[in-house]
């Protein structure tokens, strides 16, 4: 015998998986070259510079049982300190070492929040489509619900009306990626502001916290000038889940933090659940070498002039195609409506051509693609005429 749910969530093939898989197996055939792979979200701009001299300096000249020991539960002390003391600058709050709690990735912080915040069987956490597939099973996995606002897909913001009606009494957090994964988009400072009025009210009205937990892995990569709005400072209940997997380019690593605002409703309880739940997950003391290696490059910065042009590249061929996408303003995703609205037959006509797109329903949203551009420059000049051949061959 053995865990039906766990079976179900490790024998379910993931439509990403599947379409990466088939593009290796059609490589071995037709050539590297023939296959146009758009379906995988892995950095594709290496590390910067510092953080591999950073590495070798620690591994050479600091103590080696210090290294790769345990450290503490949420993280060595001086390394959180390091890491909140640029956040504070950055964000122009005040944040303290002792609000960090460090994690292996997003993936186990948005776990272990979920897990700490988890009541009973009707314990409801919200989602915004289109979102991240992972958040079904990180919530259900802790025993809640995992309910979802359907997109707004004239902006690809929040749909605020409808995100309203949804919260009720069991509501216990809402959770926000922005910039988004799949659509890239990032969540005005407006969309925010009325996000966290909503909240308040629902907090009022419910006689409790509604946590907002802003998911932020790609927070860094923002283009034009844009930036994502620091979200602690709009709603005071929020709790930031973040990942140097994005943004350093470090996604085998496996590190990122949880911060908890010390101004927080029940600030401390809610650190000392999340700690409880680390610890029950085996999410403990994340890797000791690049807890360290971040603590020296807190202040390191993706060079994205490479995603930039990639995205530029992308986003007007295919607009010059016809092709009608969303705003793509953060992340290395494009979001682009399927030209007959059948997403997963436009998916299918574009793997006939080696051409890999995600369709979107795994997103919570029916009738788009999702384009990863953290691909080579060449390989997107080489796909648009593709992609205008399946255009054109969609009946009218
Ligand atoms: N959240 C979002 C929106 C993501 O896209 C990802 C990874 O792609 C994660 C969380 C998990 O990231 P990590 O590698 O830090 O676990």
């Amino acid at each position: 015998m053995y865990n039906q749910y766990c079976y179900g969530l490790g024998s379910a093939s993931s439509c990403i998986r599947e379409l990466f898989e088939y593009g290796l197996q059609q490589a071995a055939i037709v050539g590297k070259e023939n296959v146009y792979d758009f379906s995988l979200g892995n950095p594709s701009i290496p590390a910067p510079a510092a953080v591999n001299k950073a590495a070798m300096d620690i591994i050479q000249n600091e103590d080696s049982l210090l290294v790769h020991g345990y450290s503490s539960a949420p993280g060595f002390a001086d390394a959180r300190d390091a890491v909140a003391k640029e956040l504070a600058e950055r964000t122009g709050t005040e944040i303290h070492g002792s609000d960090l709690y460090f994690t292996c990735g997003a993936a186990p912080a948005l776990i272990s929040v979920c897990s700490a915040l988890h009541i009973d069987a009707d314990t409801e956490i919200l989602g915004i489509a289109p979102f991240f597939p992972e958040y079904r099973p990180f919530i259900e996995s802790t025993g809640s619900k995992f309910v979802y606002v359907p997109a707004d897909t004239d902006q690809f913001q929040i749909d605020l009306q409808t995100l309203e009606k949804m919260i009720n009494k069991n509501t216990q957090a809402l959770i926000i990626n922005s910039p988004n994964n799949p659509s890239g988009v990032v969540f005005s400072k407006e969309t925010l502001m009325q996000v966290a009025d909503i909240l308040t009210k629902k907090s009022q009205e419910f006689g409790k916290p509604i946590y907002l937990i802003s998911d932020e892995p790609y927070r860094e990569l923002v283009y034009d000038g844009i930036e994502a709005p620091w979200v602690p400072s709009i709603y005071h209940d929020t709790i930031v889940c973040y990942s140097y997997s994005k943004s350093l380019s470090l996604p085998g690593e496996r590190i990122g933090y949880i911060y908890v605002p010390a101004k927080l409703t029940d600030a401390k309880n809610i650190f000392a659940a999340i700690a409880g739940a680390s610890r029950v997950l085996g999410h403990v003391c994340p890797p000791t070498l690049i807890q360290r290696v971040v603590a020296r490059c807190a202040y390191e910065k993706p060079d994205l002039e490479a995603y930039d042009v990639n995205r530029k590249l992308l986003y007007h061929g295919l607009k010059e195609i016809g092709y009608e996408c969303a705003s793509p303003d953060g992340a290395f995703y494009l979001f682009a409506k399927a030209p007959k609205g059948d997403a997963k037959a436009f998916s299918e006509k574009c793997k006939q051509k080696n051409l890999l797109v995600v369709p979107s329903d795994d997103f919570g949203v029916e009738g788009y693609f999702r384009l990863c551009y953290c691909v080579s420059k060449e390989m997107i000049e080489r796909s648009l005429p593709i992609f205008a051949e399946v255009f054109a061959d969609e009946p009218e």
